[in-house]
Protein backbone atom coordinates (compact mmCIF):
# COMPACT_ATOMS: atom_id res chain seq x y z
CA UNK A 1 0.00 0.00 0.00
CA UNK A 2 2.97 2.42 0.48
CA UNK A 3 2.61 3.28 -3.22
CA UNK A 4 -0.96 4.54 -2.93
CA UNK A 5 -1.74 7.59 -3.61
CA UNK A 6 -4.77 9.19 -1.60
CA UNK A 7 -6.10 12.51 -2.39
CA UNK A 8 -8.19 13.76 0.60
CA UNK A 9 -10.90 16.22 -0.08
CA UNK A 10 -13.12 18.04 2.74
CA UNK A 11 -14.04 21.80 2.89
CA UNK A 12 -12.83 21.21 7.34
CA UNK A 13 -8.92 21.98 6.82
CA UNK A 14 -8.43 20.49 10.48
CA UNK A 15 -10.32 16.96 9.06
CA UNK A 16 -8.15 17.37 5.92
CA UNK A 17 -4.71 17.76 8.47
CA UNK A 18 -5.55 15.10 10.70
CA UNK A 19 -6.80 12.72 8.13
CA UNK A 20 -3.48 13.22 5.61
CA UNK A 21 -1.10 13.11 8.79
CA UNK A 22 -2.48 9.78 9.82
CA UNK A 23 -2.67 8.40 6.10
CA UNK A 24 0.82 9.38 5.63
CA UNK A 25 1.38 7.50 8.99
CA UNK A 26 0.37 4.26 7.82
CA UNK A 27 2.72 4.82 5.07
CA UNK A 28 0.08 5.79 2.37
CA UNK A 29 1.02 8.77 0.02
CA UNK A 30 -1.54 11.57 0.96
CA UNK A 31 -2.38 14.94 0.13
CA UNK A 32 -5.00 17.34 0.69
CA UNK A 33 -7.39 20.28 -0.24
CA UNK A 34 -10.58 22.12 1.00
CA UNK A 35 -12.70 22.13 -2.00
CA UNK A 36 -14.05 20.30 -5.00
CA UNK A 37 -12.41 23.18 -7.10
CA UNK A 38 -8.93 22.97 -5.64
CA UNK A 39 -8.93 18.79 -6.03
CA UNK A 40 -9.87 19.29 -10.17
CA UNK A 41 -6.94 21.43 -10.36
CA UNK A 42 -4.67 18.98 -8.70
CA UNK A 43 -5.90 16.50 -10.72
CA UNK A 44 -4.51 18.25 -13.75
CA UNK A 45 -0.98 17.79 -13.02
CA UNK A 46 -1.13 14.69 -10.19
CA UNK A 47 -2.79 11.10 -10.40
CA UNK A 48 -4.28 10.00 -7.46
CA UNK A 49 -5.76 6.04 -7.10
CA UNK A 50 -8.20 6.90 -4.50
CA UNK A 51 -10.15 10.19 -3.80
CA UNK A 52 -11.84 10.41 -0.34
CA UNK A 53 -14.46 13.32 -0.97
CA UNK A 54 -16.46 14.71 1.60
CA UNK A 55 -20.40 15.37 0.27
CA UNK A 56 -20.95 18.79 2.12
CA UNK A 57 -19.28 21.62 1.01
CA UNK A 58 -19.60 24.64 -0.18
CA UNK A 59 -19.49 25.92 -3.94
CA UNK A 60 -19.17 22.41 -5.55
CA UNK A 61 -20.51 19.66 -3.33
CA UNK A 62 -19.08 16.05 -3.29
CA UNK A 63 -21.88 14.75 -5.94
CA UNK A 64 -20.82 17.52 -8.51
CA UNK A 65 -17.04 16.82 -7.59
CA UNK A 66 -17.31 13.26 -8.25
CA UNK A 67 -18.92 13.61 -11.89
CA UNK A 68 -16.30 16.15 -12.86
CA UNK A 69 -13.50 13.78 -11.09
CA UNK A 70 -15.01 10.76 -12.78
CA UNK A 71 -15.47 12.51 -16.43
CA UNK A 72 -11.39 13.06 -16.07
CA UNK A 73 -10.14 10.04 -14.18
CA UNK A 74 -12.77 7.22 -14.53
CA UNK A 75 -10.21 4.88 -13.15
CA UNK A 76 -9.37 6.91 -10.05
CA UNK A 77 -11.77 5.46 -6.96
CA UNK A 78 -14.20 7.68 -4.96
CA UNK A 79 -15.06 7.11 -1.59
CA UNK A 80 -17.56 9.39 -0.33
CA UNK A 81 -18.03 11.00 3.21
CA UNK A 82 -21.24 11.17 4.45
CA UNK A 83 -23.29 12.48 7.74
CA UNK A 84 -26.01 11.42 9.50
CA UNK A 85 -28.53 14.20 7.01
CA UNK A 86 -26.60 13.09 3.60
CA UNK A 87 -26.44 9.62 2.97
CA UNK A 88 -29.15 10.15 0.18
CA UNK A 89 -26.04 11.62 -1.36
CA UNK A 90 -23.73 8.80 -0.44
CA UNK A 91 -26.30 6.15 -2.24
CA UNK A 92 -26.53 8.75 -4.92
CA UNK A 93 -22.47 8.99 -5.12
CA UNK A 94 -22.72 5.06 -5.46
CA UNK A 95 -24.79 5.25 -8.67
CA UNK A 96 -22.26 7.86 -10.11
CA UNK A 97 -19.54 5.34 -10.03
CA UNK A 98 -18.61 6.30 -6.77
CA UNK A 99 -16.69 2.99 -4.94
CA UNK A 100 -18.04 3.09 -1.66
CA UNK A 101 -19.63 5.75 1.28
CA UNK A 102 -18.72 6.18 4.66
CA UNK A 103 -20.30 7.97 7.50
CA UNK A 104 -18.40 10.71 9.34
CA UNK A 105 -17.28 10.33 12.17
CA UNK A 106 -14.69 8.09 10.37
CA UNK A 107 -12.99 5.28 11.91
CA UNK A 108 -9.27 5.75 10.70
CA UNK A 109 -9.01 1.70 9.97
CA UNK A 110 -12.46 1.89 8.71
CA UNK A 111 -11.29 3.91 6.40
CA UNK A 112 -7.50 2.48 5.21
CA UNK A 113 -9.83 -1.04 4.57
CA UNK A 114 -12.01 0.98 2.21
CA UNK A 115 -9.07 2.88 0.75
CA UNK A 116 -7.26 -0.53 0.33
CA UNK A 117 -10.28 -1.84 -1.44
CA UNK A 118 -11.10 0.45 -3.49
CA UNK A 119 -7.03 0.42 -4.16
CA UNK A 120 -7.43 -3.29 -5.71
CA UNK A 121 -10.40 -2.47 -7.42
CA UNK A 122 -8.46 -0.17 -9.43
CA UNK A 123 -5.91 -2.27 -10.15
CA UNK A 124 -8.05 -5.14 -11.05
CA UNK A 125 -10.22 -2.28 -13.45
CA UNK A 126 -5.99 -1.38 -15.05
CA UNK A 127 -6.00 -5.30 -15.45
CA UNK A 128 -2.33 -4.76 -13.93
CA UNK A 129 -3.37 -7.97 -11.02
CA UNK A 130 -3.19 -10.48 -14.55
CA UNK A 131 -1.81 -13.67 -13.23
CA UNK A 132 -1.20 -12.87 -9.40
CA UNK A 133 -4.57 -14.78 -8.82
CA UNK A 134 -6.56 -11.68 -7.58
CA UNK A 135 -8.64 -12.22 -10.28
CA UNK A 136 -10.59 -15.50 -11.06
CA UNK A 137 -11.17 -15.19 -14.63
MG1 LIG B 1 -18.21 19.31 4.69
Amino acid sequence: MENLRVLVVDDEEDFVETIVKRLKGRGLQAAGVTSGQDALDLLETRDFDVIVLDVKMPRMDGIQTLKEIKKRKPLTEVIMLTGHGSVDSGIKGLQLGAYNYIMKPVPLDELLKQVGQAYERKLIEEGRLGSTGTVSE
